[in-house]
C-alpha cells in the first residue's frame, strides 16, 4: 500500500520522479515520511537548482510547496526513505550509521531537461527522526542550513564539484544543541548521495550479495566505462575504484587550490561520485595556514587544511578494504588506488598554474608554486585575496597592493621575480584572464555566513540572498560590493564551528 494512500492533499511540483536507488530493495534503506515542521518559512532558495531540477517558472509561490519542502505535504509520485550506511569516524570504525535526519524524497527524471538518462535525487536534511537517528533529534538548525545552502551554491560556482541546494525552508520550532535553535530544512540535490560508507557497510556485516547489487549500481548508472574498459584485465570493480579514487583526487585538488577546509572527512561523508557532500564546519581559509583546524571538536587536527589530501587517501582505501570480497585480489585493489598518488599531485600543480596564470607547464613551476605557498605560510597572507590581488597586478602591472600583504616584502619580491620571469615570454594579458577566471573574489569566509545567519534568526533573510549572489559568480567583479570581498574582521578569527548541526 502506498505511504500516501490516506492523505487527500498532496503537493505537486511539477516534477516527473522515477525509480533509481529504491530498486535496490528494502536491503539498503527504510521507507517513512519526513515529520512536519509547524509554520514553515522560506529563508533561502536557488533559481539555478530549480532550473536544473526542471521546477515550473513560479514553483515557489504556492503554500502547498512551502508544506511540502518543509515535510507537512507529501509530493504526488514520490516514497521517501532513509539509507542506511556505516563508516569511519575521525580514523576509528563506527559501525552502523545510516540517514540519521536525511530523508531521500525521490530521483526527479530530468531526462527532458538534459536530454540523458539522468536524474536528480532530492534529499531533504533536518526532516525528523529515521531508524537512523541513534540518539539525534533528526533535525538540522537553521545557522547549519544556511551555511551548507550558501557553500554548495558557492563550490558550485567555483567550478567544484558538489551536492547542490534547492532552498533553505525554516521553522519556529526549537531544537536544542548547546542553546536553543530554530530548526529549518535544507533541500539538497545531486546525482546521488551514496557514499563511501554504504559500501563500508554491507561489507562489514558480509553480505556480500548486497555489495555487489550496490556496486553495479553505481557502475552501471554513473561509472558505465568501467563495463568496457580493458584496465584490470577487465575487472569492473577495480576499474570502479580507480575512477573513484581519480575523481576523489581531483576533488581534492580543488578543495587545496581554493583553500577549503572540510572539517569531518568521515568515511560517510565521502561521495562515491567525488562530490563535496556534509557541509559541517568547513571553512575556506582566511590568512594561510597550512596546519588550519576549522572543526572546534577535531582536537588532534586529524581533518586539518594540509592532512586533507592523506585523509583522502584513507578513506579511499577503506573504501578499497570493502570493494576487496568483489576486486578479489588485494594486489589489484591496491593499484587501482594508486592512481590516487599521481593524479592528485597533477590535478594540484593544474590548479595552482592556472592560479599562477600559466597556460602550461614548465620545469619551475613546482618550485614557484611552493615557493608562494611558503610566504604566504610564513605572513599568514590571506589566500583568497592574495591571489586577487596578484590577478590585478597582472593586468595592470601595479605590484604594491600585493606587495602590501606581505611582512617580509624582500621574500616577496624575489618570488615576483622569478615569478616576472616565468611569465616574460607569455602574454600577460590572457594571463590575467586566466587568473581572474581561477582566483575568485568571493568566497564564503565564516564572518560573512555568520552575518546572514544572525539577520536570518532575526527573520531577515536578505543576507542569505546577497551572499548567493555574489557566490553563485565568485569570479565577477560585482561593483559595489567590494565589503564581501575585504579582510575579515578581528572578531572573525573568535567564531568557533563544531560539528554541532
Ligand atoms: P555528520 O557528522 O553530520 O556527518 O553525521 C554523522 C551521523 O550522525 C549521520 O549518520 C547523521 O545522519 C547523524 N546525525 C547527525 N546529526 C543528527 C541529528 N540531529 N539527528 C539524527 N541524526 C543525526
Ligand atoms: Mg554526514
Amino acid at each position: 500500500m502506498s505511504l500516501l494512500a490516506e492523505d487527500t492533499e498532496v503537493a505537486d511540483l511539477g516534477l516527473r520522479w522515477k525509480t533509481g536507488f529504491a530498486n535496490l530493495g528494502p536491503a539498503f534503506f527504510t521507507e517513512l515520511r519526513p515529520t512536519p515542521l509547524p509554520d514553515p518559512y522560506w529563508v533561502g532558495r536557488s533559481d539555478a537548482v530549480a532550473r536544473e531540477l526542471g521546477l515550473p517558472p513560479g514553483w515557489h509561490e504556492s503554500t502547498n510547496t512551502l508544506a511540502a519542502l518543509t515535510g507537512s505535504m507529501p509530493i504526488a509520485g514520490t516514497q521517501p526513505f532513509a539509507t542506511v550506511y556505516s563508516g569511519h569516524q575521525f580514523g576509528v570504525w563506527a559501525g552502523q550509521l545510516g540517514d540519521g535526519r536525511a530523508i531521500m524524497i525521490g530521483e526527479a527524471d530530468i531526462a527532458s531537461e538534459t536530454g540523458s538518462e539522468g536524474g536528480l535525487e532530492v534529499q531533504f536534511k533536518g526532516a525528523g527522526r529515521t531508524p537512523y537517528s541513534r540518539g539525534g533529534d533528526g533535525r538540522a538548525v537553521l545557522r547549519s542550513s544556511i551555511r551548507e545552502f550558501l557553500c554548495s551554491e558557492a563550490m558550485h560556482g567555483l567550478g567544484i564539484p558538489t551536492t547542490r541546494a534547492l532552498c533553505v525552508t525554516g521553522s519556529d520550532a526549537r531544537v536544542r544543541r548547546e542553546e536553543l535553535e530554530s530548526a529549518a530544512v535544507v533541500t539538497r540535490v545531486a546525482p546521488s548521495f551514496i557514499r563511501f560508507g554504504h559500501f563500508e557497510h554491507f561489507a562489514a556485516n558480509q553480505r556480500e550479495d548486497e555489495l555487489r547489487s550496490l556496486a553495479d549500481y553505481v557502475i552501471d548508472r554513473y561509472y558505465p566505462a568501467c563495463r568496457t574498459t580493458e584496465r584490470f584485465n577487465g575487472n569492473a570493480y577495480a576499474a570502479f575504484l580507480e575512477a573513484v579514487s581519480e575523481r576523489t583526487a581531483a576533488l581534492l585538488a580543488q578543495w587545496q587550490a581554493v583553500g577549503f577546509c572540510h572539517g569531518v572527512m568521515n568515511t560517510d561523508n565521502m561521495s562515491i561520485l567525488g562530490l563535496t557532500i556534509d557541509y559541517g564546519p568547513f571553512q575556506f581559509l582566511d590568512g594561510f595556514d597550512p596546519r588550519h583546524i576549522c572543526n572546534h571538536s577535531d582536537t588532534s587536527g586529524r581533518y586539518a587544511f594540509n592532512q586533507q589530501p592523506n585523509v583522502a587517501y584513507w578513506n579511499l582505501f577503506c573504501l578499497a578494504q570493502a570493494l576487496l570480497p568483489l576486486i578479489g585480489d588485494q594486489e589489484v585493489a591496491v593499484a587501482a588506488l594508486e592512481s590516487y598518488k599521481t593524479v592528485f599531485p597533477h590535478a594540484f600543480e593544474g590548479r595552482m598554474r592556472a592560479k599562477l596564470g600559466l597556460a602550461d607547464a614548465a620545469e619551475g613551476d613546482r618550485a614557484l608554486i611552493e615557493g608562494v605557498l611558503k610566504l604566504l605560510a610564513a605572513g599568514k597572507v590571506d589566500y583568497t585575496i592574495f591571489w586577487r590581488r596578484l590577478s590585478h597586478h597582472m593586468a595592470d602591472g601595479n605590484a604594491e597592493p600585493v606587495r602590501d600583504l606581505f611582512p617580509d616584502r624582500e621574500g616577496f619580491d624575489a618570488w615576483l621575480l622569478l615569478f616576472s620571469e616565468r611569465h616574460a615570454a607569455a602574454g600577460r594579458a590572457q594571463a590575467a584572464d586566466l587568473m581572474l577566471k581561477s582566483n575568485p573574489k568571493f568566497v564564503l569566509r565564516n564572518h560573512l555566513g555568520q552575518q546572514a545567519i544572525e539577520a536570518s534568526q532575526l527573520k531577515d533573510h536578505a543576507g542569505v540572498a546577497t551572499l548567493l549572489a555574489l557566490l553563485e559568480a565568485p569570479f565577477d567583479e560585482h561593483p559595489g560590493c567590494d565589503a564581501y570581498a575585504g579582510f575579515p574582521p578581528d572578531w572573525a578569527s573568535t567564531i568557533e564551528i563544531s560539528c554541532s548541526s
